[in-house]
């Protein structure tokens, strides 16, 4: 399996190369050259199965022949003995078609576990036959940071940094953080907001001697093996409610587009998918997108829904490539818009295409809350703030009444205490993790808002740059 980018003009690229490049060297992401495809016979086949089967049956033909299967299954088994539930991502009826998709049984309660516990055991494995160390560095608002760093933690060839704004993110997402104690793991706190992290993390991958002593690499969702993870759950949960014979729609917590973009995948594989519903917040540019085929940034507001607040998704060039019929130079022009102008406009052609398959829902910040009392209400089911937008959109899109529809659950009602008790009075039973941390030793370093601190602090602390 060959990879190419969505601008065109960077090399086409093998699995482990994908791997460990992440961002294309033209600015582009990566794609699979074609989409592998299963039979409806072998989507059968995988009812009853469980959750690791299932992960290797979808991940082999992306892998490409450059990881053995029983290396590929280990990897897997080993990622998802971290989980707290042994289906991994368990199904949950809220209604007579209505269902909730839980992707938060991992060690952070939020789904960014399901692929980030994947990715690091994938590039470990790659660094080390390559006798290579590579450096992470990450910039999060919250949730992020806190996977990553569990997924890293200890492993042979890497070492992490992670920056997050100082004061501006919740004691929960702090202290998952700042309390791993290897020695691979760096916490700094920058005097500074979530942007300035972003900036100083964008300058230190501009400045490419530094990124190529130290082999940078990144760990967002701009990944594709982060994608590729995340497809799995959507071919495990359709099959449990009767996929290939019955279709089945979803409705995603929307941020990046890349869990939904994984739902995309999954459907161009051959999964009866009938409707993907982006699901966003108040900071609606997908939503304000698909009414009006125009693409256009604004200010982001802060909301009971942190994850999912952007102001651009970047996992949506992977599906302009996709409704441009993989035009790579008209991927180009709209992203050169998008720099210059704020903003694009799709053709009514691919904006037609875009609306073919997918439906999008606003919520705002007081239907979000009330949609958590609602559903506690009718069934005692406690979701958290991204969930609840979720939901709320699976209420009001139009539907098919014989084609069930799955909410993902992306994170654990803990996460987000607050909210939950603004909307329901009360607080949700804390997890054992998270009590836990709370009596842990913290370890971080503040530094100022400057990238040449950070730098130094890098280099004299990765092992990448000795030698
Ligand atoms: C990251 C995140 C999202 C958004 O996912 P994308 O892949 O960025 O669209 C939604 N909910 C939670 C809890 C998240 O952490």
């Amino acid at each position: 399996m060959k990879y190419i980018s969505t601008r065109g003009a960077a090399p086409a690229l093998g699995f482990e190369d994908v791997l460990l490049t992440g961002l294309a060297r033209d600015g582009g992401l990566y794609l699979p050259e074609k989409w592998p495809e299963l039979t409806r016979e072998e989507i059968a086949g995988l009812a009853g199965k469980s959750y690791q089967d299932v992960a290797v049956r979808i991940m082999r033909p992306y892998v490409g022949g450059e990881i053995p299967d029983a290396d590929l299954a280990a990897i897997i088994t080993d990622a998802y003995a971290t989980f707290r539930h042994r289906v991994v991502t368990p199904l949950v009826q809220v209604g007579p078609s209505d269902w909730i998709l839980e992707l938060f049984h991992g060690p952070t309660l939020a789904f960014k576990d399901v692929a980030m516990q994947v990715l690091s055991r994938l590039m470990d494995r790659a660094l080390s036959r390559r006798g290579r160390n590579a450096t992470i560095v990450g910039a999060t608002s919250g949730d992020t940071g806190g996977a990553a760093i569990e997924a890293f933690r200890g492993r042979d060839a890497i070492d992490i940094f992670m920056l997050f704004p100082e004061g501006r993110v919740s004691d929960v997402q702090r202290r998952q953080m700042t309390t791993p104690t290897e020695a691979n793991v760096h916490t700094i706190a920058i005097q500074g907001t979530f942007d300035d992290c972003q900036n100083i993390v964008k300058a230190l991958f501009n400045d490419l001697p530094f990124r190529d002593r130290l082999g940078l690499a990144g760990v967002n969702s701009i990944n594709w093996a982060r994608l590729m993870a995340q497809i799995v759950y959507y071919f495990t949960s359709a099959v449990a409610l009767g996929a290939p014979s019955r279709t089945v729609s979803y409705s995603v917590p929307t941020g990046n587009f890349g869990d939904i973009l994984a739902g995309y995948a999954a459907k161009r594989m051959g999964l009866p998918i009938d409707r993907l519903v982006i699901a966003t917040n108040v900071n609606d540019i997908l939503t304000r997108m698909l009414e009006t085929g125009r693409y256009e940034s604004r200010e982001v507001a802060a909301t009971f829904s942190p994850s999912m607040d952007i102001q651009i998704s970047s996992n949506f060039e992977r599906l302009l490539f996709e409704l441009t019929g993989r035009h790579a130079e008209r991927v180009n022009s709209l992203m050169r818009d998008l720099t210059t102008r704020g903003g694009f406009a799709l053709t009514q052609g691919e904006h037609g295409q875009l609306k073919e398959g997918f439906d999008a829902e606003r919520t705002d910040e007081a239907a979000t809350l009330a949609t958590i009392r609602d559903l506690e209400a009718a069934t005692g089911y406690l979701a958290d703030p991204h969930t609840a937008v979720a939901v709320s959109a699976a209420q009001r899109v139009a539907r098919r009444p014989d084609v069930p529809i799955i909410t993902l659950s992306t994170a654990h009602p803990a996460k987000f205490p607050d909210a939950i008790r603004r909307a329901v009075g009360h607080v949700p039973p804390e997890p054992e993790t998270v009590t836990r941390q709370r009596t842990l030793p913290e370890r971080v370093t503040v530094l100022p808002n400057d990238v040449a601190a950070v730098a130094q602090f890098v280099s004299s602390r990765a092992r990448a740059g000795r030698g």
